[in-house]
């Protein structure tokens, strides 16, 4: 078993790693993976566990996890799958039922016209990015990332050759895009622009005038596809509303790609059932990409994902609410805690308060919080924001209110 130092140099080193020009590269890694860093929140969230199992007294804010057990008719219907024998190998692209049914929750919910031929059943919504990142990306091609981020993009940028371009949002602004500093950052190598609404970590929902401001970017741009991340669509406050950026521009949805997944709406994480929805041409190669690497997705999981997006959804309901009243209650209790600044946060389950000036980074506070108060936090140097810390409500009550206690005996002490 780790140390608690041990678990948290581990932790330090990995996130270092990117930026250490003088890491070995060692002859038996591809330059390709030799910057490749693991995924801190995946990293720290299991270091909280694994501490809690040793004995450790730990409060966990860390996870994007949601706490819900999956809903019983999913995994009845995947009990069923098994028992009718749905274990072998299926199509590349995911199971035609599934496909449609996903065409018509984006036809009829989204307003996004879309037939099964647009849709690849990936393994989780990670993948369908890294798919298509494969499948788009020359080396050298740029990708807008707004930032903050979710840690991955540059990551997957980074592995298929392309290069992360960041466009800086602040907390000052609501996390606001600005489409003139998009613009800025475009040049003859801009191939891809990222969108991630609701956002993790910052919970920013992106409203109708921003998306409509995008649209006519990218019709002045016509070179340029967009990757709408929606994982968090259903995860939102009953005052918002989710609005997908490919209803709002029939004449350039071919180049509008919508990534999206079973795991935080349906909490199935463990699942790993996501998808991709784009253009046939691009689809198709993915489908060729998957063919080649993982095949089909766990066939009977599908199954699970064919009952949860056939369930009304209002199926979901007491999760939403209840990640609603919980995100409320956090963002309430991080406001009483002087030293931080919280700014409103109104979809995924995720507060992104900022440091002040006199606390340390994001990397040391975070790890002091988790070694002198036992607070599992995600430092929001992983998300591209190093005064930010990033704090998960998809956990009870008493523990928002216990890591509320521990976050604030912190920073008492810290600014002695
Ligand atoms: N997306 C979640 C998070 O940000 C799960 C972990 C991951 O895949 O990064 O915490």
């Amino acid at each position: 078993m780790k140390t608690l130092r041990h678990a948290l140099c581990a932790v330090n080193k990995s996130s270092q790693q990117k930026d250490d020009k003088s890491m070995i590269h060692h002859s038996s890694i591809s330059k390709r993976a030799s910057g490749l860093k693991a995924s801190m929140t995946l990293e720290i969230s299991a270091l909280a566990q694994e501490l809690r199992k040793s004995g450790k007294n730990i409060c966990s804010l860390s996870a994007g996890e949601p706490d819900f057990d999956t809903p019983d008719f999913i995994v009845e219907a995947t009990k069923k799958a098994l028992e009718d024998g749905i274990t072998r190998y299926g199509p590349a692209a995911g199971d035609p039922l599934l496909r449609g049914a996903i065409a018509n929750k984006l036809t009829t919910i989204n307003k996004v016209h879309s037939t099964k031929e647009n849709i690849l059943i990936t393994n989780g919504g990670k993948q369908a990015i890294f798919n298509l990142f494969q499948i788009l990306l020359d080396p050298g091609d740029e990708v807008l990332i707004p930032s903050p981020y979710w840690l991955s993009y540059p990551e997957i940028t980074r592995f298929a050759q392309g290069k992360p371009i960041f466009i800086e949002t602040s907390p000052e602004s609501g996390f606001t895009l600005d489409v003139d500093k998009i613009e800025l950052a475009i040049s003859p190598k801009t191939k891809l622009l990222i969108l991630n609404s609701p956002c993790n970590p910052t919970g920013k929902v992106m409203k109708l005038k921003e998306l409509q401001a995008i649209v006519e970017l990218l019709r002045r741009h016509p070179n340029i596809y967009v990757v709408s991340d929606e994982i968090y669509e259903f995860l939102i406050s009953e005052k918002e509303q989710h609005i997908s950026i490919a209803q709002l521009a029939e004449d350039i949805k071919d180049r509008i790609f919508i990534v999206n997944g079973f795991a935080k709406a349906w909490a199935m994480t463990g699942w790993r059932v996501g998808y991709l929805h784009g253009n046939e041409t691009t689809i198709k190669k993915a489908i060729a990409l998957q063919s080649q690497s993982t095949s089909n997705v766990c066939s009977f999981a599908q199954k699970g994902a064919l009952a949860a997006i056939q369930e009304k959804p209002t199926g979901i309901d007491y999760m939403i609410s209840s990640y609603n009243k919980r995100r409320v209650m956090l963002i309430k209790g991080l406001k009483e805690i002087d030293k931080l600044l919280v700014y409103q946060q109104s979809g995924a389950f995720y507060a992104f308060p900022k440091l002040i000036n006199e606390m340390p980074d994001s990397l040391s506070f975070c790890k002091t919080a988790l070694e002198q108060e036992g607070l599992a936090m995600i430092p929001g140097i992983a998300f591209g924001q190093d005064r930010c810390i990033r704090l998960s409500c998809s956990v009870s009550d008493e523990t928002i209110i216990d890591g509320i206690e521990r976050l604030k005996r912190l920073v008492d002490k810290l600014k002695k």
